[in-house]
């Protein structure tokens, strides 16, 4: 090969380098002066190559005394490439752009005599990572306010991943990897079946919310509620993905409530409950002095006994209510819950002389319930009812069975109704029309019905009346 077929080679060669290049590419000169660049660099510089000519490349950056000091840094290597660096650069439109730069020496015969400066355009990479760490910044302190940690677990490959307020809602130090036994033995002895039980149930395909304790490595025992998901990713890995808050304030708060709303209640109650109690009593004295002149004691002793267990229904329905209950489900007569909570607000309903009547269909199947907290809601229902209904006015309870193994409880009343505006803030806390009202009968009723998987719904037309039906399963799914 001639040496000028060389020379012809070597040119073309550097002409591919340059313009197929898919970075921008300027060639300067020992002065930092551009003697050459390539498409690529017009493009994202904005400039001509005319343009670039002759212009200082330190007159691109946007901080040119930077310049200098990645010099010196070429000097310091000994004239050798110096890698990707970051550098903003700014375009003709005065727009800037982020590079990751590189400098190369160019020697010919020995000399130095010039510098490649290779800028790789990585202004939409660095947006994106600003943007995901700025997004990651917002989530973590979201979930820091709402106490609300969430985790990843792909079970095939047994990996799992806890964002940081997970591992601060456990009390634990982020390690970057999940202690798994060390969890297991966070979670409340009393609650541990359970929770891996609906775990397990989870990877079957059923979903449920799980509210569970966990005691904490310093001791302090909290509740968390737990909402988890089982989904397939877009290539076909099964994927569980959850959300974990500590509620535990939010529960002591709901208990607060639970208990003020009872007291009042059984406040209220207590003058009508006197009453039913004093009545019974009266006679009893009465017939005690009797039954020493009669020949027929027995007679007077039967309707004693009938007063005696009316005193005890309406002391034992006080008590079951003003104790604090530990939550155990049994199978109950709806039936019977209902006539005990019309015997204590009897007195309610004479006072207003409101006529109460019950249609109850035969064979009620019982309902698996927790029975104090359902009386709890009959007795907010039906005070509702008695509280609404006109003086003189009607209360309809009707009870019948559904057909999908549920129990129907209606409380029809002929108050004056609630608007279509009203019925919506039903169950808010503290919304009450009344002046003695707490506008907490009915946020408990409705927290209680769903805990026990029912339904409570209000049907009303204004001047007309109002209907409240509950809907409870006769069986309680396990959990
Ligand atoms: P409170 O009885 O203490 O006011 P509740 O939570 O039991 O609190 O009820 C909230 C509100 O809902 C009542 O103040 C009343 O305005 C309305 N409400 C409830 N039941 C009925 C009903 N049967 N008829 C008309 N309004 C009702
Ligand atoms: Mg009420």
């Amino acid at each position: 090969m001639t040496s000028k077929s060389l020379f012809t080679n070597n040119l073309e060669e550097y002409r591919s380098l340059m313009y197929y290049n898919p970075d921008g590419v300027c060639k300067l000169n020992l002065d930092g002066k551009i003697v050459d660049s390539n498409p690529v660099f017009e493009e994202v510089s904005g400039y001509s190559n005319t343009e670039l000519l002759g212009m200082h490349f330190k007159s691109l950056m946007v901080d040119p005394s930077r310049w200098e000091h990645e010099q010196s840094r070429v000097v310091n290597a000994g004239n050798q490439r110096i890698a990707g660096f970051e550098c903003e650069l700014k375009s003709k439109t005065a727009k800037c752009f982020v590079v990751l730069l590189s400098i190369m020496p160019i020697f010919t015969e020995g000399r130095l005599v010039g510098q490649y400066v290779i800028n790789r355009d990585i202004t939409q990479q660095i947006s994106e990572r600003t943007y995901s760490v700025k997004i990651q910044n917002m989530l973590a302190f979201s979930q820091r306010m709402a106490s609300i940690g969430s985790w990843e677990l792909y079970p095939d490959r047994k990996t799992t991943y806890w964002t940081d307020e997970l591992f601060h809602i456990y009390g634990m130090e982020n390690t970057g990897y999940v202690p798994f036994e060390k969890y297991n033995e966070l979670i409340h002895p009393d609650d541990r079946d359970r929770y891996w039980e609906s775990f397990k149930s989870l990877s079957t395909g059923v979903q449920k919310d799980i509210e569970f304790r966990i005691i904490k490595p310093n001791g302090e025992i909290r509740t968390l509620l737990s909402r988890r998901q089982k989904i397939l990713t877009d290539n076909g890995e099964i994927l569980m993905i959850g959300a974990t808050q500590d509620v535990t304030e939010q529960k002591r708060t709901q208990e607060f409530l639970f208990k003020s709303e009872k007291l009042s209640t059984i406040g209220q109650m207590a003058a009508g409950l006197a009453h039913e109690i004093r009545n019974p009593l009266t006679s009893l004295k009465g017939f005690l002095k009797l039954i020493p002149q009669t020949t027929d004691p027995q007679r007077y002793l039967q309707i004693m006994e009938h007063e005696i267990n009316r005193i005890e229904t309406v002391t034992n329905e006080l008590l079951t209510l003003a104790k604090p209950q530990v939550k155990k489900f049994q199978p109950t007569d709806i039936e019977q819950k209902v006539a005990n909570v019309l015997q204590v607000l009897n007195t309610h309903a004479l006072m207003k002389s409101v006529e109460i009547s019950v249609e109850a269909e035969r064979n009620i199947p019982l309902v698996e319930c927790e029975p104090s907290q359902i009386d709890q809601v009959c007795l907010n229902l039906l005070k509702n009812a008695i509280e609404a209904a006109p003086i003189g006015g009607k209360v309809i309870v009707q009870m019948a069975q559904t057909n999908q193994e549920k129990v129907i409880l209606r409380i029809i009343d002929n108050g004056p109704g609630i608007s279509q505006e009203n019925i919506s803030r039903l169950g808010e806390p503290f919304y009450s029309t009344k002046e003695n009202g707490t506008g907490l009968g009915l946020m408990i009723s409705q927290k209680i019905v769903l805990e026990h998987h029912g339904k409570l719904e209000f049907h009303s037309e204004v001047h007309k009346g109002t209907t409240v039906s509950m809907v409870l399963p006769c069986r309680q799914p396990r959990n």
